[in-house]
């Protein structure tokens, strides 16, 4: 029995997300989106899929990556 680290229910069937040397609980896949999903910095929407990663910032998107200015930038699809 473990506590979401989001809602803080408390549930059997919670599950575990180790990301960078941290681990974290979760009971269910949106609290776990919700915690660990990157923002796009142009459109502000949750990137659930890969997502474009530029100078340590996030976008969901070549297109709005471009849009800030960061160029050479290809969706790897
Ligand atoms: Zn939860
Ligand atoms: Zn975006």
């Amino acid at each position: 029995m473990a506590t979401c680290e989001v809602c803080g229910n408390s549930y059997g069937m919670t599950f575990e997300v180790h990301a960078q040397g941290v681990v974290h609980v979760f009971d269910c896949f949106s609290c776990a989106i919700h915690r660990m999903a990157p923002i796009c910095e142009h459109c502000r929407v949750q990137i659930i899929g890969q997502g474009v990663e530029a100078d340590g910032h996030w976008y969901c998107g070549a297109h709005c990556a471009r849009s800030e200015g960061r160029v050479g930038i290809v969706d790897r699809v």
